[in-house]
């Protein structure tokens, strides 16, 4: 007959040479591997250089396996993940999760419901109560987000749902309260949720820069008295800048008297509860909880979890289902669908390296971890405390610590300690991030990171002391 001979698809590879492909681009990766402790923290790479090395005309022709090629200037040019990485809140990229993390990809699911992804939807649930468990929230259930900005939008939104509904009307005021000390997501929410950053009430945080529950009462008392809707509470634990952990019981019995949400902004600090759980009383009597696991819990990008104590409160904020995508089953397990209890519709199967990763390691090793992290912290503390030089500009209670050089003129330490952090990065041992404390310009050192070990946590100061020097 005259049917044209079946051609391979254009895009489809054998799976040999798929394996070739596979093996390279794992030894790539063990290379990558193997040089971060040797490799700068920070590349010398320059702006000209980058767009050199990776801005290229799009490729009209493929090169096949030479494509591969670049593989190794993409590391060499990369940030090196190693345990003396202290900017910001960056966690490690655990590679257990990142195989994890391949394979959710080649399996491919789409993670919307039980029917698009039998294994994977249960393997979320799973994972979610998991954490919940473990943090003391028995009973929470949740879903996997990309981040924690996305995870705080979406627990406001069923704040804001559950206390003022505005899906089907438009949005009415109502008041966010939160300490002064929040991180800048939560002012994002609020804004796009329409009730305006006018709306969002920051109480200044106390001098252990945590909220203070009898301010909060206050500020609720007098937006009742002037006629407005107070809404929800962000409680955050810890603060992006110190980790300071806002007293969560007390601020759900005010929030309980006065018909708050409590949303507790938890992306960097409750992993923490896995080994300090009394530093989080309250926690398992809040509405939702944001936790990065691509932050502390050492996940490759991007992994955050919400949880919420009631799943109806989700549905009421997110379900708008149409005939198309309706699930057809009353089965509680086939019948599950995610996208009735978020924002997302698609979404990939962030579950899969969290969950490969427990498994494999287990929650003990997880728990040693955070904790080595907390006593790194406290030790890094005690030196800076040591050093007549140095100053600390806030407690510790978890794994940030602030702390600045005064060894120079009083009236420009600011400047003074901008260039050190600038010297210490260049030096390429340590790499610091900035904030301001009290007003000051503050080194911060946080330590999310499961392959730092003691000596790396000292060679923070050694490398501020000697930038100090010039
Ligand atoms: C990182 C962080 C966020 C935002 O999370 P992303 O995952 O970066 O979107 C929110 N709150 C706190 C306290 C954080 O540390």
């Amino acid at each position: 007959m005259g049917q044209p001979p079946l051609q391979q698809p254009p895009l489809e590879l054998p799976t040999d040479e798929l394996a070739t492909l596979a093996a390279r681009v794992t030894d790539e990766a063990l290379r990558h591997l193997r040089r971060l402790e040797s490799a700068p923290i920070r590349p010398a790479t320059t702006g000209p250089q980058s767009l050199e090395l990776f801005e290229e005309p799009a490729p009209e022709a493929g090169m096949g396996a030479a494509a591969l090629d670049i593989l190794r200037d993409v590391s060499e040019h990369s940030r090196a993940g190693t345990g003396r990485f202290f900017g910001y809140v960056m966690g490690s990229g655990e590679p257990v999760a990142a195989l994890g993390d391949f394979f959710a990809s080649v399996v491919n699911q789409n993670a919307t419901a039980w029917r698009s992804g039998p294994a994977t939807t249960i393997i979320e649930r799973t994972v979610v109560s998991w954490l919940a468990q473990a943090l003391g929230c028995v009973g929470f259930s949740g879903t996997i987000t990309s981040g924690g900005s996305l995870a705080n939008l979406m627990g406001l939104a069923m704040a804001r749902e559950a206390k003022a509904p505005a899906n089907e009307h438009g949005a009415p005021a109502g008041v966010v309260y939160a300490s002064s000390e929040v991180h800048m997501s939560i002012g994002k929410a609020v804004a796009l949720l329409g009730l305006g950053r006018d709306n969002l009430r920051l109480i200044p945080a106390d001098a252990d820069l945590r909220l203070d529950p009898a301010a909060l009462r206050d500020a609720v008392v007098a937006d009742r008295a002037a006629g407005r809707t107070p809404l929800a509470v962000v409680a955050s634990a810890g603060t992006i800048v110190t980790g300071s952990i806002d007293p969560i019981a007390q601020i759900v019995e005010v929030a309980r008297e006065h018909d708050l949400w409590v949303h507790v902004d938890g992306a960097y600090g409750v992993p923490a509860a896995l080994v300090e759980p009394e530093l989080f009383r309250g926690l398992h009597r809040v509405d939702s909880l944001t936790l990065d696991a691509h932050k502390w819990l050492y996940q490759p990008l991007d992994c955050s979890v919400l949880l919420f104590r009631d799943p109806a409160a989700a549905r009421r904020a997110f379900s708008l289902t149409d005939d198309y995508a309706a699930s057809l089953s009353s089965d509680p397990i086939e019948g599950q669908v995610f996208f009735e209890e978020t924002l997302e519709l698609s979404r990939r199967v962030r579950a899969l390296k969290l969950w490969l990763s427990l498994r494999y390691h287990g929650f003990a090793a997880y728990r040693e971890s955070i904790a080595g992290n907390l006593r790194q912290a406290r030790r890094l503390a005690e030196l800076v405390d040591a050093e007549p030089s140095l100053e600390r500009l806030a407690e510790v209670p978890l794994s940030a610590v602030c702390f600045r050089w005064t060894g120079g003129d009083p009236d420009s330490l600011d400047a003074a300690n901008a260039a050190i952090l600038d010297r210490v990065n260049r030096r390429g041992r340590v790499y610091l991030s900035n904030a301001t404390v009290g007003g000051k310009f503050a080194l911060r050192a946080c330590i999310t990171n499961h392959r730092t070990t003691d000596s790396d946590v000292e060679a923070v100061v050694e490398e501020v002391l000697a930038a100090t020097a010039g």
